[in-house]
């Protein structure tokens, strides 16, 4: 028996992973936000970024302690410091790690009148304003073990022990911790940079930001560290990493709309660990600041020309997905590619695209290539026999793949036809080394798979190349075929690959690379053809989903004089373009 799997469950791993934006609920806010939480260091399971236990922080003049909740930030005291350190308040002891131990002394309505009393303490090197239980003490050591803790607080009236698992330390540059704040997660510690010409700067490890920085302590993120930034400075940093900024100005205005009704649309999908985008392509890719990089004027100004624009759908922001190009294609409607038709993505013309290194390209990989991608997805059908586009869309997109195995076929659909062997595109064609040239019956020349074709021999026998089972062989079939001289191949064979024996010629230990056979072209030269391919070459257009905007092909309408808002209209169905 062949077993038929399906690509049901290796699909729903696709659709959430990639499709993800189809599930998030409806946008709600009429207002674009001033402020916008970008993750620096977090939790991440892409792995492209990783909590840390400590970070450095810069800026060109002075770093402000500020509190933070999710809405409002309020400045505290300026530390007349530009690099600091900030730190999960833990010790580190056999490999185990635990919060620290401070004395805790007096409470004081604002960290100055906790910052003047600190005076009285000057017999302690070790003393700090701490920020716990929601107000001002002086906090005394860091000890690693209570009773440490417990002796000196047996010395000082009214001293209780703090500790928690939610606490941060500001550190100098000695080392010399200068704030603990603990806002239990509902307030957050903020740094906030002197403006220099009137922009927040500030250096987050070894990347300078616009805005400022905020640092939470989250169980599964420990310690997050966020960029809390204006929404357009955002959309500055965004542009240079996703297209570049010296095309077409009315190209990069129609992207700075489409980043901006992105991260509107998407803001909080990394609530869960304290932030709403991440800086990678999971969101969109975020360099941080602009300062001295390439395009820089050109990314501003596109950012600054289209302020507050986004695409709308019945009112609602729309899900602005882009790609790279198609290579001249038209673009593809949604539910071709992941699971739903959405209104405002259909397939569009995108015959002006400008040309670019993707608008052709091949993949080749060989059979046992195919077998061990299919494995590390846990998909097992043996040897590889064939791969076969089953339908194709009508942009010319491959909608339904079926890879047929020596036990078992494979079918999978939409994206997963991509992305199951890291193809650039779904817009491609697939050919082999066992596929060769025939003229059919009606004299028109075309490309097969040797494998079940009916073969007329030297001999004036024919034989048809059947694949059974764990052999391949040649089958003896009736003599009906005539021989012609343009070609030993005459009529295509539809079932080959059948699960049950033909019955025919039985060649013992034959394994499929070894089977070939001579083919002679018309010019008299002969190719050796494998019975089963054993190379697969993908010859495809196009780089990306193919759903949306082209970036290649919005460079291509601004080239021919489109503006930006012609350029939106073109690749989003039925959309508008509202200035909020
Ligand atoms: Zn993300």
């Amino acid at each position: 028996m062949v077993k038929k799997l399906l690509c049901g469950a290796v699909a729903i791993v696709f659709f959430v992973v990639f499709s993800s934006i189809n599930i998030l609920p409806a946008f709600s806010q009429s207002q674009i936000p001033e402020w916008i939480r970008i993750g620096v260091f977090y939790a991440d399971t892409y792995k492209k970024s990783s909590p840390v236990d400590f970070v450095k922080i810069e800026a060109k003049g002075s770093l402000f302690l500020a509190i933070s909740d999710d809405k409002n930030f309020i400045t505290i005291s300026n530390t007349q410091k530009n690099s600091l350190t900030v730190s999960k308040d833990v010790y580190k002891k056999n490999g185990q790690e635990g919060p620290n131990y401070h004395v805790a002394v007096g409470r004081y309505i604002s960290y100055k009148t906790a910052e003047n009393s600190l005076k009285s303490f000057s017999s302690f090197k070790d003393a700090f304003v701490g920020f716990v239980n929601g107000g001002y003490s002086i906090l005394i050591g860091c000890f690693d073990n209570i009773n440490d803790a417990n002796k000196l607080a047996a010395k000082l009236s009214g001293a209780t022990i703090y500790s928690s698992e939610t606490m941060v330390l500001v550190k100098d540059e000695s080392g010399k911790v200068i704030f603990g704040f603990d806002g239990q997660n509902t307030k957050f510690l903020m740094l906030i940079p002197q403006k220099q010409n009137g922009i927040e700067r500030i250096k987050i490890g070894s990347r300078w930001f616009r805005g400022r920085a905020e640092f939470k302590r989250i169980k599964s993120s420990d310690m997050t560290v966020i960029n809390v930034t204006r929404l357009e400075e955002y959309l500055y940093g965004v542009i240079r990493m996703e297209i570049d900024p010296l095309w077409p100005v009315e190209a990069v205005k129609a992207f700075a709309v489409i980043a901006r009704t992105y991260a509107v649309r998407n803001l909080g999908r990394h609530l869960s660990i304290g932030f709403d985008l991440c800086p990678t392509d999971h969101c969109q890719v975020y360099g941080g600041a602009v300062d001295g990089t390439y395009g820089e004027k050109q990314a501003i100004s596109a950012v600054d020309a289209t302020r507050g624009e986004i695409i709308t759908y019945k009112g609602n922001p729309i899900d602005a997905v882009y790609f790279s190009s198609t290579g001249g294609i038209p673009t593809e409607d949604s539910e071709n590619v992941w699971r739903y038709p959405i209104e405002y993505l259909r397939s569009v013309d995108n015959s002006k695209e400008a040309k670019n290194s993707k608008s052709s390209w091949l993949f080749q990989f060989t059979k046992d290539e195919i077998k061990n991608m299919l494995k590390k997805k846990n998909i097992d059908i043996g040897d590889i026999l064939d791969v076969q586009v089953v339908e194709y869309t009508k942009a010319g997109r491959v909608l339904r793949l079926k890879i047929i195995g020596t036990q078992g076929e494979y079918e999978c659909q939409k994206e997963a036809t991509r992305l199951l062997f890291g193809l650039y595109s779904q817009a491609y064609t697939i050919t082999t080394d066992a596929d060769v040239a025939v003229v059919d019956s009606r004299g028109k020349v075309k490309k097969v798979r040797i494998s079940g074709q009916k073969i007329l021999f030297e001999d004036g026998s024919v034989k048809r190349a059947v694949v059974a089972g764990q052999k391949q062989n040649f089958e003896e079939t009736e003599k009906l075929l005539p021989q012609t001289a343009e070609s030993v191949y005459l009529s295509i064979y539809d079932e080959v690959y059948q699960s049950e024996s033909f019955g025919g010629i039985e060649t013992e230990g034959q394994t499929y690379s070894q089977q070939y056979i001579d083919v002679v072209n018309p010019d008299g030269s002969i190719d050796k053809v494998p019975l089963v391919p054993t190379t697969y070459t993908f010859n495809g257009k196009g780089w990306g989903h193919g759903v949306g905007m082209s970036q290649w092909g919005a460079k291509g309408l601004a080239e021919s004089g489109y503006n930006y808002k012609q350029i939106i209209k073109h690749y989003y169905t039925g959309v508008e373009i509202e200035k909020r």
